[in-house]
């Protein structure tokens, strides 16, 4: 890439440490104590209650944000206003989103959390209420004629699912839940493989289906949308006086799944991303910062594909780095760990810098790890150094039980860690953008004058 020279600077920048070269020895630790006080000082001007008051907008007034919906859209204009209250220049990136369905089932007035099979049509408007029927494996003689009319409940294995939803059709099924046959978190999504049938066809957790085996009845509500949009709010800030710089992108996705509302996944990494656009708005720097909140991030990494689809080459090629963070912000006890997950495993330089931050701030729970599943991905397929933060158990580096269940609310995130990990991010994305100074002799001891001017941080 045209402009990799920038992050090899900027890695031994990093090794080495302030490159400034004042006179003396003397000179130089003074300046590296001083430099190492900044760093403090803008990593602890993170405020966790901020940030969490953040959280609280998005996850208790707004509630669950699924792409497309009016809840999504009420978020982005939410944080458009968050990030011009920064002095960002703000701009949308609307993108439209493939058509899908979504619903409920409630039995016994509990609500299931399902997935729609790819493939599967709508039930009616109103929903769908029948008797249960336990259909087994969903061989065609697991059916009777008994089964007709009635929701079909089958286990997942053996058959392919468009099997069992053909001979659940075959026999007269009004619908069919499939239930998974391991545990699981969250629901599976059965693949029709691209067949159709013509009842609609649902995937749910195993513990779902059992629970679901001992009652009558069921209702269904499965809604088509169509049509619809996303979008990804931008906000940039630019240097003063330099020509083509260097891009740095804090990127957070701020849509949800379905009845869950999304505190720590992901109100966090978006409310702690905003913390930091109102900190580094005081800071100088000679690169290009791009603060960004995905939307649709759920469906499949939708913002953030379109986002870096979008960049021209020159902007590809000026782009240095993306620091991601998706779910900052768990209570979960397990979670004491914060990975940097790169999509290859491979140190880069958010790595770097944030190993740097972690070690001036004296934070030993930082570790390096290989994961994708965010919005880091495209930016990584594009060639910028980008990685992903999440909290995560330091053995398994599981993450919380309540990922993407109703469960993931506000009772469960920690002021503590969105300031852990608030600190730990700043601190590093300030090692990637302050003002570096030229190598010029002539121009060093100006600029070193000039540094500690600007440097001076309230
Ligand atoms: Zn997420």
């Amino acid at each position: 890439m045209k402009m990799k020279f920038l992050p090899l600077a900027l890695t031994a920048f990093l090794t080495v440490g302030t490159v400034i070269s004042p006179i003396t020895p003397a000179a130089r630790t003074a300046q590296a104590a001083d430099t190492v006080k900044k760093e403090h000082n803008i990593a602890h001007s993170f405020k966790s209650e901020r940030a969490y008051a953040t959280v609280s907008q998005l996850s208790e007034k707004i509630g669950p944000r699924v792409a497309g919906t009016a809840a999504e859209k009420k978020s982005a204009l939410l944080l458009a206003a968050a990030f011009k209250k920064q002095k960002l220049d703000v701009s949308v990136q609307t993108f439209g989103i493939p058509d899908r369905l979504e619903g409920a089932l409630t039995a016994n007035g509990h609500d299931i959390p399902l997935r729609a099979a790819s493939g599967s049509v709508p039930t009616p408007n109103e929903g769908l209420t029948a008797p249960l029927f336990d259909a087994g494996l969903g061989y065609p003689e697991d059916f009777t004629a008994d089964s007709e009319g009635k929701i079909a409940l089958i286990s997942r294995g053996e058959l392919t699912f468009y099997e069992k939803a053909k001979n659940a059709a075959a026999a007269g099924a009004k619908a069919v839940i499939i239930y998974n046959n391991a545990d699981s978190t969250v629901p599976f999504t059965p693949n029709l493989s691209g067949h159709t049938v013509d009842i609609p066809v649902v995937g749910i957790k195993k513990e779902d289906g059992t629970a679901l085996l001992t009652q009558k009845e069921a209702t269904l509500q499965l809604k088509a949308f169509t049509n619809q949009t996303s979008q990804n709010i931008i906000g940039v800030r630019k240097p003063k006086h330099v020509k083509n710089p260097g891009i740095v992108y804090v990127t957070a996705h701020y849509d949800s799944v379905p009845s869950s509302p999304g505190a720590n996944d992901n109100a966090s990494g978006t409310s702690v991303m905003l913390e930091m656009a109102r900190i580094l708005k005081k800071i100088p720097s000679d690169k290009e910062i791009r603060f960004i909140a995905f939307g649709a991030e759920e469906l499949g990494l939708l913002g953030s594909n379109e986002y870096v689809n979008r960049l021209s080459e020159q902007e590809a090629g000026r782009s240095i780095v993306n620091f991601n963070l998706d779910m900052v912000g768990t209570s979960w006890e397990s979670a004491t760990e914060l990975y940097v997950n790169t999509v290859d495993g491979a140190s880069n330089l958010v790595w770097q810098s944030s190993k740097a931050a972690a070690g001036k701030l004296g934070f030993n729970h930082l570790s390096l790890k290989k994961g994708g599943s965010s919005d880091h991905v495209p930016f990584h397929g594009a060639g910028i150094d980008s990685a992903n933060f999440i909290w995560g158990d330091p053995e398994t580096g599981a993450v919380e039980p309540w990922y993407h269940t109703p469960n993931d609310s506000i009772k469960h995130v920690s002021k503590e860690r969105l300031q852990q990990a608030g600190e730990i991010v700043t601190a590093s994305l300030y090692h990637v953008i302050k003002k570096e100074t030229k190598h010029s002799e002539t121009k060093k001891k100006k600029q070193v004058e000039a540094k500690d001017k600007f440097e001076d941080f309230k």
